[in-house]
């Protein structure tokens, strides 16, 4: 049996496009075997957000050529789709596939394999909507449905819109059947994935609201999230939607920095007041919800005074979780000729402040939860032997089980809270 390995960088729409490709080799009979081992075929999903996203994917690429010399190396995605002639001067390298190439890979793979010594590039970037309905390549139960891809916004720190091209959005019908597929398939949870899925009315001509409404009502589906959504996109009817009884109390709104003349400098399409207005309608509507956000620390002119309003604005908001990144520069971006960058020292600094905020308040968020009961979807065991899942609101427990409890959704008594987890046990 021929054997493939994938290693995924960068964000969770990779990660959903990995899985798509993973199924695809399944299909026709290979084995998906871990990154480390020897195989015929490696696929590296590349990420390219920033500098040393681009060098990660090189090494990478030496890496597994150093792990398995025979193996054909295929290199995907967004650090593919700008540096291909870089990449193809890296040994072991066979096949260079830009954005909307990788969904073509399987037609792409024999006539490239049979070009011996040269690294075939395929980085014809198109308008066109790719995307199947997935499960991450290491999943458990959730499936994660690509409904859109690309962006048209152009933050001045973000080369995205440059290696996945515009805005673009599967249609809702399509949409509709691959989640009934889904379900059929007994997958309970889908979470819908892009790049910015804000731009999917804008751009789709039907409106993302009609979606989110249509896979609500598809039966056996349980569950439903959206991964990320813009805090200026938020319509009135989709608050109201967000309160459907399948719909998860789980939100995640990229602040990327709590001061306005910061936001501005990264061309963000909104304004603290707009965000602050947000976070506290959504806590107000859905107390229980978790609410997460992205924050870039140390942009170009971060003055202390700049980045304490951000501190200060985290710390006053009901937001639950946070995801810290210090900012890095991409070539090739705005930013990237801004004036005032700051020092690696300065920004890991206030990287640290932040997480250990950030710490105090999930963990403060998930005591209110000790003594209540919790429906949590199981996924897994862990290392330790307890099964492990999620409650609604994206907070981990651990039970102890004898049985198998994957993809089952059962009621938990939760005890304790367990570092960053919570315990409980089941009903
Ligand atoms: S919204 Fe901004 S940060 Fe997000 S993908 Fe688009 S350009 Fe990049």
């Amino acid at each position: 049996m021929k054997k493939v390995t994938f290693y995924t960088l960068g964000c969770r729409l990779n990660i959903a496009e990995s899985g798509s490709m993973a199924q695809g080799f399944a299909e026709r009979g290979y084995e998906i075997v871990e990154f480390g081992q020897d195989t015929n075929y490696v696929v590296i999903n590349t990420c390219t957000v920033t500098n040393k996203a681009d060098s990660e994917c090189r090494n990478i690429i030496r890496k597994a050529h150093r792990i398995s010399p025979a193996a054909k190396i295929i290199v995907v995605g967004c650090y593919a789709q700008l540096e291909a002639a870089k990449i193809a001067e890296i040994e072991g390298v066979e096949l260079i596939l830009g954005t909307s190439e990788k969904h073509r890979l399987f037609e792409h793979l024999d006539s490239a394999m049979a070009d011996e010594g040269t690294a075939t590039i395929r980085v014809e970037n198109s308008s066109k909507f790719f995307g199947a309905a997935t499960q991450e390549v290491d999943s458990h139960t959730r499936a994660f449905l690509k409904i859109q891809d690309g962006c048209n916004y152009f933050c001045t720190y973000c080369i995205i819109p440059f290696a996945r091209g515009r805005a673009r959005s599967i249609k809702v019908d399509e949409a509709v059947a691959q989640s009934k597929d889904l379900v059929v398939k007994g997958y309970k949870e889908i979470v819908l994935t892009g790049i910015n899925i804000g731009e999917f009315s804008g751009t789709a001509g039907e409106k993302f609201e009609d979606l989110v409404r249509r896979i609500l009502e598809i039966e056996g589906l349980e569950r439903l999230r959206v991964s990320s959504i813009e805090p200026n996109t938020v319509t009135d009817e989709l608050f109201e939607l967000l309160g459907h009884e399948k719909m998860m109390p789980h939100f995640h709104v990229p602040i990327q920095s709590g001061d306005d003349s910061i936001l501005k400098a990264m061309r963000r399409h909104y304004d603290i007041a707009q965000f602050k207005i947000l976070i506290e309608r959504l806590h107000t509507a859905y107390p229980n919800a978790s609410i997460g956000t992205d924050v870039i620390v140390g942009f170009p002119g971060e003055t202390d005074e700049i980045f304490q309003n951000t501190f200060d604005l985290l710390a006053e908001l009901p937001i639950t979780h946070f995801h810290v990144f210090p900012y890095s520069v991409r070539k090739g971006t705005k930013a990237e000729k801004f004036e005032g960058h700051l020092r690696g020292d300065v920004k890991k600094d206030r990287v640290k402040r932040l997480n250990q905020l950030g710490e105090v308040k999930v963990i403060k968020f998930m005591k209110q939860f000790v003594g209540s009961e919790q429906s949590v979807l199981f996924e897994q065991r862990n290392r330790d032997g307890d099964f492990e899942g999620f409650t609604p609101n994206y907070l981990r427990v651990k039970v102890p089980a004898g049985r198998d409890l994957r993809n089952c959704v059962l009621d938990v008594k939760i005890e304790s809270v367990d570092g960053t987890d919570l315990r409980g046990t089941l009903l």
